[in-house]
């Protein structure tokens, strides 16, 4: 059975002090050992380390929003696998829109992120979507097929811990999240994709979480579908209430995916 995931992207949003306090107050809200859903907060680069020694020994996990491919070397401004693994990091967030659109990212720099990240034994969250244009010129899917690429060539045993992210890159910090019935569509695409590139087993597990304007208020109506295995969240990540409660969507789902 997929264990729901529930991540939270902070993308450029938060001080080292106030990552550190929001971790003391998440940890706090979520003090049980092991929890039943993985629990993932994706700090900035310069709070990873004291945000992954504030939740050492909870059950939340910290993820990183990038990485460069290589070790280490000249590469000015970027932050390498093995510092993310040293700096307390289990998951990287690969391939986000954002980092498409404004850092000019393709399938190809993300399938290097990607590979390196499950070198260094990282559990890569790896984000696809198509933009609104694509979308109402009935492209999605082929979008999608596009974004998934990054996956061929991958061998099966490392890509047992991906994780792949729908993210509807006109549902992104709009306000319009995809209805449950449209994010299903996608997901059920995506894990007929890994069936055919991996196996029927490899498919069945894979997680594919929903991200773009997750919010309290729509989180149950997501996880109700089958396909859905838990969400990324922007906007909803960084107020403590509002994100307790997403995670609280994710408790009682997982109840009902258990019972
Ligand atoms: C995201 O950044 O991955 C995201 C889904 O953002 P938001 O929840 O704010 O739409």
């Amino acid at each position: 059975m997929r264990k729901i995931l529930i991540a939270g992207n902070w993308k450029m949003h938060k001080t080292p002090e106030e990552a550190l306090s929001f971790a003391a107050s998440l940890k706090s809200a979520f003090p049980q050992k092991p929890l039943p859903i993985d629990l993932v907060v994706c700090p900035p680069f310069p709070a990873l380390t004291s945000v992954a020694e504030a939740l050492s020994g909870s059950a939340i996990a910290v993820g990183a929003q990038n990485l460069h491919w290589e070790t280490e070397g000249a590469f000015t401004g970027e932050v390498s696998p093995a510092m993310l693994k040293a700096a307390g990091c289990q998951y990287v967030i690969v391939g986000h829109s954002e980092r498409r659109a404004y850092f000019s990212e393709t399938n190809a720099v993300i399938r290097q992120k990607l590979k390196s990240a499950l070198q260094h034994g990282l559990f890569p969250i790896v984000c696809v979507g198509e933009r609104l244009e694509e979308r109402e010129k009935n492209r999605t899917l082929e979008v999608i097929e596009a974004h998934l690429s990054v996956f061929q060539g991958i061998e099966k045993e490392r890509a047992k811990q991906v994780i792949v992210a729908y993210e509807p890159v006109w549902a992104i910090g709009t306000g319009r999240n995809a209805t449950p019935e449209q994010a299903e569509e996608v997901h059920a695409v995506i894990r007929k994709h890994f069936q055919e590139m991996f196996d029927r087993d490899l498919a069945e597990d894979l997680r594919i979480l929903y991200g773009g304007s997750v919010r309290p208020d729509n989180i149950d109506a997501l996880l109700a579908r089958p396909d859905i295995d838990g969400a990324l969240v922007g906007g909803a990540s960084l107020q403590l209430g509002s994100f307790q409660k997403i995670v609280q969507g994710g408790l009682s789902r997982m109840k009902v995916r258990v019972s």
